[in-house]
């Protein structure tokens, strides 16, 4: 027996693994990683994979990355963790002064969790509980928009709209207010961007209109909807939304946890758009994929609304057991150092221009529907017909037929249902994205001429999709 299979046959006989139906692995081989390096990981065998997804979004410098590495190490001789109340220690003091930095102007407080979903329970914990302090207490609801995703705990589920994802569970969820996603990949011919999105914030200001004296907050992954399948839209909308949020009293929460630390082409998506929103997540590349952290900013009137004394009970009394970790600040902080040092940002935007050209011979595929692009991130749609842009049956997972070949050729290109797409490490190589570029153009060409017989079963909801 192999390597690979041993280390593969004892996981399946006790794990179960995350976003995953265990009986695919009947057939899909669970790839068991040795060691990383950089851009590339490695199996038990010696098999390289590219990284072409940065390990679920998180990694933006490589792995085992010298810097970030001897930060932690540092660290660890130092203070490996202390509780967060009542005490505190420098990691976590220098981090929180560079993010009040470096983040949108008046964003001036941070509060940890440790991932991504308990920082957006954070943010609507604080935005609630704010109104609440306010004495307007009937401002308990949010505001989402379709196709959203915000992490897989109970509220940030409820503020999500991946069906695939919350479907099962709606009788669990909070009633929110759903409303039409700005997402360009169906606008109208001849429309841009910018006309789509604009035009889709009519229904968001009249949501905002009819409800704001129950709404607490909206909540939008700024720019890209990363989990519905990497669609995008134009920062105009954030600009509306900024605007109509403060007319009508209403919290606004960017949650950056994906696209954060330069994803879109600035540090920031909220950059784009010339924004501060009142209350930021943060987590995925805040460690550079090192270590679970997440960071919710605020605003210091938000701050002040909890500011008193004990007996009032208007204190956050909400904690996560490893608030502010030590070793997880020390690789924020050398990750940040990187993005200082190296000028990440504008290297990325050759890099970007590389994706665009290696990729857009692809536009013109009978089954790909379009090819878009925002910063970092491009994604590639594939359809049964392109014309109608009439998806694949998603039981088919034409998806899982590219992530295979993809596997074959030396690269992690892990799609989300019917959507390949690259979100690399910022240390990939012109000659890596070529390699990309090549590997997914012969899975899509593969994935698109199988003829595939599945029995359709007539209870699945058509929009559910593989899972990302
Ligand atoms: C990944 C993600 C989350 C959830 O973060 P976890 O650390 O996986 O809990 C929330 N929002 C967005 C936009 C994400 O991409």
């Amino acid at each position: 027996m192999s390597e690979n299979h041993r280390w593969m046959q004892r996981d399946l006989a006790v794990l179960w693994h995350p976003c995953t139906q265990m009986k695919d692995h009947e057939q899909l081989p669970l790839i068991p990683i040795r060691r990383a390096e950089g851009i590339w990981l490695e199996d038990f065998e010696g098999k390289r994979y590219l990284d072409a997804v940065s390990s679920w979004w998180v990694n933006v410098f490589g792995h085992a990355n010298p810097r970030i590495n001897a930060r932690i190490r540092q660290q660890l001789e130092q203070l490996e963790h202390v509780m967060l109340a009542g005490f505190s220690h420098a990691p976590v003091i220098e981090l929180s002064e560079r993010l009040v930095q470096i983040t949108p102007e008046g964003l001036s407080r941070v509060f940890y969790a440790d991932n991504g979903s308990s920082g957006i329970e954070v943010a609507l914990k604080m935005s609630y509980h704010y109104w609440r302090n306010l004495g307007q207490s009937e401002k308990k609801r949010f505001v989402t928009l379709t196709n959203s995703y915000h992490g897989e705990t109970i509220a940030a589920m409820s503020v999500g709209d991946v069906p695939l994802f919350t479907d099962t569970y709606k009788p669990l969820l909070l009633d929110c207010f759903k409303v039409p996603s700005p997402d360009c990949y169906l606008r109208p011919e001849g429309v841009s961007w910018e006309e789509h999105s604009q035009a889709l914030f009519v229904p968001m200001e009249q949501c905002l209109a009819d409800h704001h004296h129950e709404i607490a907050a909206v909540i939008v992954e700024p720019l890209i909807q990363g989990a519905g399948g990497m669609r995008m839209y134009h920062p105009i909308y954030l600009k509306l939304l900024r605007e109509a949020c403060d007319r009508y009293g209403v919290h606004l929460i960017a949650d950056e946890i994906a696209v954060g630390f330069g994803r879109t082409g600035t540090l920031f998506a909220c950059e784009q758009a010339q924004i501060s929103p009142d209350f930021m997540v943060l987590s995925k590349a805040l460690t550079g994929g090192y270590l679970p952290m997440a960071a919710v900013l605020t605003t210091d009137q938000v701050y002040q609304a909890f500011y008193d004394d004990y007996s009032t009970l208007r204190a956050f009394l909400h904690s996560h057991t490893y608030t502010g970790n030590p070793l997880a600040c020390a690789a924020a902080l050398a990750t940040l150092d990187i993005f200082a040092e190296d000028r990440v940002i504008e290297r990325n935007q050759g890099l970007a221009t590389h994706m665009r050209k290696a990729t857009a011979h692809l536009s013109d595929h009978p089954h790909v529907a379009e090819v878009r692009q925002t910063g970092m991130v491009l994604a590639i749609e594939l359809v049964q017909d392109k014309a109608s842009k009439t998806p694949y049956p998603w039981q088919q997972r034409r998806g899982l037929a590219v992530y295979q070949h993809a596997l074959e050729r030396g690269a992690l290109l892990r799609p989300l249902g019917n959507v390949v797409y690259f979100l690399p490490p910022y240390i990939i190589t012109p000659e890596q994205i070529d390699f990309l570029a090549e590997v997914a153009t012969e899975g899509i060409d593969r994935a698109t001429q199988q003829k595939v017989q599945v029995a359709v079963s007539a209870c699945a909801p058509d929009q559910f999709r593989d899972p990302g």
